[in-house]
């Protein structure tokens, strides 16, 4: 029977920085990692992005290897069982463990639709089916214009193929962004030569002489030979509930990353953390959420007490336009914007009650720390406080590179 000192089951981003997390507290402690995937850890972020653009796919690894953790790929675990510090796979092990972590993260929110023709995509392999589909001049028809939706449509259409997106919403990115700049990404989407229909969901899908023919929520029809959905996630929390740990809308975690059970950690897209800027608690499926909580639960695992107080930032390339944003960027808030040139480079506020909760910095690099000690101050702000309030800083350093520690 495998037994480790930590435990961590999942094999992605936050499973790989956990173990490093681990092994710089506690270096000649043991590691097992367990995770479904056929695959050591590896980065998600290109799938969408770097890998369509020639980026070689050697670079998404992660240097797992270098923590001395035991790799499982393969296999999915069944149970947890916290009382016994145990818990099994599908292929009949059992491991004991003395600290468990769960970066379970999520699976892809899926239709209820029985069919393999639709690519839920989340991973490596999902990537490499959906590249090697790219090669051919088919009809690929994309749903949801969420990160997802709207990044695999524009890898898509920058291979030249004839890509149609199909949003339930008025306009892309519609629950993050303002309405205007929401608007504002249709017709852009257009010009780059994506077919858009928005306000239309999927209602159903058949098979038809090698294609599919799609049905709208609005009575209309699509063919493509390709369908990819982008629904958002399921977070992961089967395991956590069934052993009767706390959840709700992923598991809940103390500072400490520390779930209700003393010796049983969460990070990561499953987790459901405080965060004290925002005074709130937050689930966030972001990579820079992945990698430093996922290490913070790692160095707490191994005793060395760090408190989680992060507020994570991300990014998105949407074609020749990317952003970074930080905290609460819900667009459903009261909205600031600061346009250099509008909606091409700038930043938007978001508030509640005259305070910050969430910045985007469109096309502007270098600010997410600034945009953090801004969401921490307490207010109040009134629009004409926050114009200029931020520099918008177009040259420096490229997407996905802000700030973070
Ligand atoms: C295509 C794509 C592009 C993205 N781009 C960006 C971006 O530009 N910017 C950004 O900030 N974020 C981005 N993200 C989000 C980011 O990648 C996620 O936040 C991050 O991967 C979360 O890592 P995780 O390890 O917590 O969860 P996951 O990545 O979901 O990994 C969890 C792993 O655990 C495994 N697992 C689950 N349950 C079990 C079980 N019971 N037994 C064994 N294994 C199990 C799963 O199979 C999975 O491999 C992107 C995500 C995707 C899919």
């Amino acid at each position: 029977m495998p037994d480790y000192d930590y435990l961590i089951i999942g094999g992605g981003m936050t499973a790989d920085a956990a173990a490093h997390g681990i092994h710089e507290a506690d270096a000649a402690g043991s590691i097992g990692i367990i995770g479904a995937e056929p695959h050591p850890p590896y980065d998600r972020p290109p799938l969408s992005k770097a890998l369509w653009k020639g980026e070689p796919e050697e670079k998404i690894w992660r240097k797992t290897k270098d923590t001395g953790a035991a790799l499982e790929v393969g296999r999915w675990v069944t149970a947890i069982d916290p009382r016994g510090h145990g818990a099994s796979d599908d292929r009949g092990t059992t491991y004991r463990f003395k600290k468990l972590l769960l970066a379970t993260g999520g699976t892809p929110r899926r239709l209820p639709l029985k069919t393999d023709q639709i690519i839920y995509f989340r991973t490596l392999d999902d990537y490499r089916r959906l590249h090697a589909l790219a090669a051919h001049d088919v009809r690929f028809l994309v749903m949801g214009g969420g990160f997802i939706g709207s990044e695999v449509a524009a890898a898509l259409r920058m291979q030249g193929r004839n890509v149609t997106m199909l949003v339930p919403e008025a306009g892309v990115g519609a629950r993050v962004f303002p309405t205007d700049l929401s608007a504002f990404l249709v017709d852009y989407y257009r010009q780059k030569g994506v077919t858009m229909r928005m306000g239309e969901g999927m209602a159903g899908l058949e098979p038809r002489a090698g294609s599919c023919v799609v049905r709208t929520t609005t009575g209309g029809e699509l063919i493509g030979e390709v369908v990819v959905a982008g629904l958002g996630i399921v977070p992961g929390v089967e395991l956590a509930e069934e052993a009767g740990l706390d959840v709700d809308n992923g598991i809940l975690v103390d500072e400490f990353c520390r779930t209700s059970h003393p010796d049983i950690y969460a990070a990561g897209d499953v987790a459901n953390f405080v965060n004290p800027a925002l005074g709130t608690r937050l689930r966030v499926e972001h990579e820079d959420n992945a990698n430093t909580m996922g290490r913070v639960a790692g160095l707490n695992m191994a005793g060395r007490a760090t408190p989680y107080h992060h507020l994570p930032f991300f990014y998105s390339d949407l074609f020749d336009l990317g952003y970074e944003a930080v905290g609460d960027v819900d667009a459903r808030l009261e909205t600031v914007a600061d346009w250099k040139q509008q909606f091409r480079e700038g930043v938007v506020y978001y508030l509640k009650s005259g305070r910050v909760r969430g910045v985007l910095l469109w096309n502007t690099w270098g600010q997410v720390d600034n945009a953090r000690a801004l969401i921490a101050e307490p207010g109040p702000f009134t629009a004409k406080d926050l114009k200029g309030r931020l520099p918008v800083t177009t040259e420096t350093p490229p997407p996905g590179s802000g700030g973070s520690p």
